[in-house]
């Protein structure tokens, strides 16, 4: 199925693409007009996925958000997290070494620098450790 890009946003001009058989199923899907989506040959081959990945978004030029904080950065650099910013309540960041700035990905997603980048993967095994935890109780409450 063609992919159709769309606004999600107008404001702060968010897109997405949804796929569809043609522009009248891509509208009815994400709830806009027809003529608002627009056929984007080249995100086709990305119809297996279901999405775009952020890192292909950033592939085609376009601006993608940090996974962990939002920040939208360019292909190569967090104007938020780089360049002048002192990070004075953020001290992790603000010791980065050259290594960790800039922007990065782990193929599918894309972060500001490797700090947002260890602190989504610090988060995701947080929530993993949260929901063992859950599950072992619940085990023992089974036994009772
Ligand atoms: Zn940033
Ligand atoms: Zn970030």
């Amino acid at each position: 199925m063609p992919a159709f890009l769309y606004e999600v946003d107008p404001f702060d001009r968010t897109l997405d693409v949804v796929f569809a058989a043609d522009a009248e199923a891509a509208g009815r899907k994400v709830g806009c007009d027809a003529d608002a989506v627009r056929h984007v040959e080249k995100f086709d081959q990305y119809e297996p996925q279901g999405e775009v990945y952020p890192v292909q978004w950033q592939e085609y030029g376009y601006r993608v958000a940090c996974w962990h904080c939002e920040h939208m950065v360019d292909a190569d650099i967090c104007y938020e997290c780089d360049g002048n910013y002192p990070h004075e309540d953020d001290p992790e960041k603000a010791a980065m070494t050259d290594d960790d700035r800039g922007v990065c990905d782990d193929g599918v997603r894309v972060y500001c620098d490797r700090v947002c980048l260890e602190r989504y993967e610090a988060e995701v095994e947080r929530k993993k450790r949260g929901k063992a935890a859950k599950e072992q109780s619940t085990r023992q409450t089974g036994k009772e």
